[in-house]
């Protein structure tokens, strides 16, 4: 069990007008205190700004661990802050822990995914970590939230950017992964693009989406942002259907979490069923259009 270093859990938030009213969404989880830079030149993402105002709390508070979000905007925000402070940064961890000395440990496949390594920085602070979204539960709510709110001063520097958006346009936002309860993964058994049809089919009857492994993403048979895996998402849904997916650590490492795993491989030493709930060995061509054929006619047999 990991001991209880006694520290308190602090927020910081920054963005446009408005973002005082999510800083009350976060004390009902239970945090000590948050931080809120709010002004309209926040509105939209800037690295430049976004850190500068970071930089300022953590120079203020002086926290032993920062953790940030491993999303595009995270990614941008932790090195330029880990190397304003001279001190280390962990990307993509998957665990993460504490030792009594307040090191903590910092968890994440490395190697191609061949080993778990757990990194410490020992000598400096704070200790930088990002990560990656729903690899970890969510935080449970509390029944009275004690934290407080602390509106921080915003300086003309801070939201003076030297990034100059030239324009922009608006992309259609769909459902990610990630965000999905229901995803059926179709890997290299699937043979061809035509093939692939009876996967799609699959996923619509239950109302979810297609994911890919790595192989077919390359082959072009899908897009990277529905690739599982440790060069694509962590995903944990309430339900996956694996269909001719091996089970390769660099896929599985970044989809355990998922609450129900049913694998479809006619190997019936196929590496996938050591983590599968529900395992069919048989050939996937024959399996998957019955299945969908059930789940279409509300059936079980
Ligand atoms: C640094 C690095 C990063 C990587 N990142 C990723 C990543 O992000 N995501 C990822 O997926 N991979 C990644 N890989 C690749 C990974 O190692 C595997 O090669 C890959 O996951 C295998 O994909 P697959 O299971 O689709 O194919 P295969 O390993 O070829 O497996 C195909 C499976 O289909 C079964 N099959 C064949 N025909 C049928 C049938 N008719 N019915 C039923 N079953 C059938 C076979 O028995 C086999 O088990 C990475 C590798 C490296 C080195």
């Amino acid at each position: 069990m990991s001991p209880n270093v006694g520290y308190q859990v602090k927020c910081i938030l920054v963005g446009g007008r408005g973002t005082s009213e999510n800083a009350k969404k976060l004390l009902a989880y239970g945090v000590d205190e948050v931080f809120v830079y709010e002004h309209k030149g926040f509105e939209g993402f800037k690295a430049d700004c976004y850190t500068d105002a970071v930089a300022d709390c953590i120079a203020l508070i002086k926290p032993s661990s920062v953790l940030i979000g491993a999303t595009s905007l995270g990614r941008s925000m932790a090195p330029r802050l880990a190397t304003r402070f001279h001190t280390g940064l962990t990307a993509d961890c998957t665990t993460l822990d504490i030792r009594e000395n307040t090191d903590m440990i910092q968890i994440r496949p490395a190697f191609g995914g061949n080993i778990m390594a757990q990194i410490l920085i020992t000598d400096s602070r704070p200790q930088f970590a990002t990560v990656r979204y729903h690899v970890m539960d969510r935080a449970e709510k509390v029944e009275n939230p004690t934290g407080k709110i602390t509106m921080c001063k915003v300086s003309d520097d801070m939201v003076k950017s030297k990034i100059e958006i030239l324009s922009t346009t608006e992309i259609l936002r769909q459902k990610s992964i990630e965000e999905e309860d229901i995803l059926v993964v179709a890997g290299r058994g699937v043979r061809s693009e035509k093939d692939l049809a009876i996967c799609r089919e699959l996923a619509k009857a239950l109302g979810g989406q297609l994911a890919f492994t790595r192989p077919m993403v390359e082959n072009g048979f899908g897009d990277t942002s529905r690739q599982i895996g440790l060069s694509g998402r962590t995903v944990r849904p309430k339900l996956m259907i694996t269909c001719g997916v091996s089970g390769a650590i660099q896929f599985t490492s970044c989809m355990t979490g998922s609450e129900c795993i049913v694998a479809i491989n006619q190997d019936p030493h196929a590496l996938i069923f050591k983590y599968a709930n529900y395992c069919i060995v048989d050939d996937l061509y024959k399996v998957v259009p019955k299945l969908t054929e059930l789940i279409k006619n509300g059936r079980e047999e």
